[in-house]
């Protein structure tokens, strides 16, 4: 493919450095990371910790010093071996737990994946939950296939402009500076697959992305031989209008499905990340019934193998189309379903409130025989949500299980906290990490050294925050008031409150400023100082989270804070790994039961960062009294104002009673002992629990698995 050029060829003794670069497994390996780092050190900050850039940037005499130094050869030595290790796809908890199952795939389509800040083609949340999945399912050796979107422009970059307004840009992406290859048939061609859209066809070219042991395939319509409006159709993630996000559900779950099979897959479950990939059904119940079964068959056995995991229950966040916009885009598809489109049809029908739409939730439900929310509240309210799809069915009873998410614990667990856990908790600990009994151990390090790692992690933050400001202040000259908005005079040393997220009304993001005036004392108190770093884009279309973002933002522009409130723009990946392992405390305070579960906190949590949150979503079930705090102001119901101020006032009081003294509390060297109780116990509850770990063996064992066995189709 044409975007994808070579690179001039690399010194003998590195001949395999591209394909460590280029195989996102690196960026959760410490050596393989070390490589990296120790090969061009300014390099590797300058491009955003991005090794395929790097090794376009870097002079040929760095990369012979490197070859001849024999430090460094041992060390891509190592990092080689470890790549060949993960990689191997024998002696896996996979495969010595389901030896039964050799050679049976799970592919696992999502509209997004965040993987890594070179490759934008994620949101948040849900694209990190789907990114930390397949990390995870890859680290046990679980043989899963991701499809998703190669989205040639991702995501948009946020700018704030000095009124506070959120300022979207989009840039393409330098395809020669991602992390992917061109995807191949098996006989060694570029993959190109044909979709029908309406009356025409388009192409959809696949990009492969490499893990480790997982590959990730992405679709990608930006091909010369489509006509203009179509090579547009991936461009963009959650931008256009209804009609082409329509038009990308089919190519994600139609296409998606057409291509596996172009590059020689097959297989056994579909795990369906949200209702947006739900077409992949229909695909699916077409192949069947063209290869001899009746619609009821096909849609039985489609019932046995696929999984369901719904992520929000708020209702923009479930698409539904009228249904003569569906019918027109589908029109190419049917084939020899054609007699059955009415009953396909039927599968999304719902009224949400606003008349019966084609409803992508509701086919994902009624297709799927494993369906699960991502906690245990969040289960609750989906089956109240969704209970018109079970008539008479009482809500215990409805079909919807819960897996709480879990995150990543190599990709989100700073470098220096997994050296101490090494040290203290045994040198294969990552081996172990989902078995809770191992963190007992957290309690036995020594407080000064562990505050001696927090202390570094908060220090990493600030420089990363003040070159951020730095960057603003000399490249786009913007004025003194949002440099100090930007965090330039916020403390190294003082308590650090982190929210980052989506800028979304359910999550309140102003609620911390409810009582400015109390907010004010808290944070300048002589001696004990408090301060807190926003961070969150809000999507494009939304204008009442821009709204919100604009009143955080002028907070941070507000003399009355002493600057001790800050906005650092432009969140990803990369933002969100100085914040979740440099903050002190991370805040979460949604609007109870709106948070489905939140993942932002696990990661904080596991660094040694307590979660300071309202009992919704995860936090529900992970608070245990001392890992923590739980913001409750002990009101409910529709009356927003009075819940509000309720839980301001609890905020506060935690703040004020709990957080603050305990933080400033310390012994004639420094250290503060009551708060590191706080912290070990937020590590040794919160890892293994919350960890992609656990989450991807019970997806395993509770549905990859069963489903395995209950298929009939296939079976030899
Ligand atoms: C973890 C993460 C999220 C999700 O955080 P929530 O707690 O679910 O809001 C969103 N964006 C980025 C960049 C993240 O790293």
């Amino acid at each position: 493919m044409n975007r994808y050029a070579a690179l001039a060829p690399l010194p003998d003794r590195l001949n395999r450095l591209h394909e460590l670069a280029i195989d996102l497994w690196w960026a959760w390996n410490v050596e393989a990371r070390s490589v990296f780092r120790t090969l061009d050190y300014p390099l590797w900050r300058a491009t955003a910790h991005n090794p395929v850039r790097m090794l376009w940037l870097i002079p040929r005499e760095k990369l012979d010093w490197a070859a001849a130094d024999p430090a460094f050869a041992q060390l891509y030595d190592r990092a080689i071996a470890a790549l060949d290790a993960a990689r191997a796809a024998h002696n896996t908890w996979w495969t010595r737990t389901y030896p039964q199952h050799t050679g049976h795939s799970i592919a696992y389509f999502s509209a997004e994946f965040a993987l890594h800040q070179s490759l934008p083609i994620y949101a948040g949340g849900l694209g990190v939950l789907a990114g930390d999945h397949c990390k995870e399912a890859g680290d046990l050796g679980v043989p899963l296939i991701g499809v998703g979107f190669m989205y040639p422009q991702g995501y948009f970059h946020q700018h704030v402009s000095a009124e506070g307004w959120q300022e979207e840009s989009y840039e393409r992406l330098t395809w020669a500076d991602a992390p992917i290859e061109p995807a191949l048939t098996p006989d060694g061609k570029p993959c190109i697959t044909a979709v029908p859209l309406g009356d025409r066809s388009v192409l959809v070219a696949v990009w492969r992305v490499r893990m480790g042991r997982v590959k990730l395939y992405l679709l990608d319509t930006d091909l010369e031989e489509n006509a203009p409006w179509d090579r547009e159709l991936s461009a963009r993630l959650y931008g256009g209008d209804r009609e082409t996000r329509v038009q990308q559900e089919i190519i994600l779950g139609v296409g998606g499905v057409r291509a596996l099979k172009a590059l020689g897959s097959d297989p056994v479950v579909f795990h369906l990340n949200e209702g947006h990939a739900a077409f992949v059904v229909l695909q699916r119940i077409r192949d069947l019934t063209e290869r001899g079964s009746s619609f009821d068959d096909a849609l039985e056995e489609i019932h046995r193998t696929t999984v369901f995991t719904t992520h929000t229950p708020v209702p923009a966040g479930h698409d539904a189309f009228p249904f003569h916009l569906v019918e027109k885009h589908l029109a190419g598809c049917w084939g020899s379903l054609g007699p059955h489109r009415d009953r396909f049809l039927a599968l999304g029908a719902h009224d949400n409130g606003a008349g019966v739409q084609f409803n992508m939730t509701a086919l994902a439900l009624r297709s799927a025989g494993s369906v699960n929310a991502v906690s245990q509240l969040h289960g609750q309210v989906t089956r109240e949500m969704w209970g018109s799809m079970w008539p008479g069915v009482p809500e215990p009873e409805r079909p919807v299980s819960s897996v709480t998410n879990g995150v990543h614990v190599p990709t989100w667990l700073a470098g220096d906290l997994a050296d101490l856990f090494a040290k203290y908790l045994g040198a294969d600990w990552l081996d172990r990490h989902d078995d809770p009994a191992l963190w007992d151990a957290v309690l036995a390090i020594p407080d000064a050294e562990l505050w001696a790692v927090r202390q570094g992690l908060r220090r990493y933050l600030f420089t990363f925050v003040r070159d951020r400001a730095r960057q603003r202040w000399s490249e786009e000259h913007v004025g003194t008031p949002r440099i100090v908005a930007a965090g330039t005079l916020l403390e190294p040393e003082a308590l650090t409150i982190g929210f980052a997220r989506r800028f979304a009304g359910y999550k309140r993001p102003e609620l911390i400023f409810h009582d400015a005036d109390r907010l004010a004392r808290i944070l300048n108190a002589p001696g004990r100082p408090l301060q807190i770093i926003f961070a969150g884009k809000s999507h494009p279309a939304d204008d009442v989270g821009k709204h919100h973002l604009q009143r955080v933002y002028r907070r941070a522009l507000d003399p009355v804070f002493g600057g001790r409130v800050a906005f650092v723009d432009d969140y990803d990946l990369h933002v969100a790994h100085f914040l979740v392992q440099g903050c002190d405390v991370w805040l979460n305070n949604p609007r109870k039961p709106l948070e489905a579960s939140g993942t932002s906190g696990m990661k904080a949590a596991l660094n040694g960062v307590p979660h300071l949150s309202i009992g919704d979503g995860w936090w529900a079930e992970g608070f245990n009294g001392a890992n923590g705090w739980m913001i409750d102001g002990g009101t409910s119901g529709n009356d927003y104002d009075a819940v509000d101020a309720a839980d301001a006032n609890a905020l506060y009081r935690l703040l004020e009673e709990e957080v603050v003294p305990a933080f400033y509390d310390r012994d004639a060297a420094g250290v503060p002992h009551r708060w590191l109780a706080t912290v070990k116990e937020s590590i040794r509850s919160i890892a293994p629990r919350f960890s992609a770990r656990r989450m991807v063996k019970e997806y395993v064992e509770r549905m990859y698995a069963p489903a395995m066995e209950r298929r009939t189709v296939g079976r030899t």
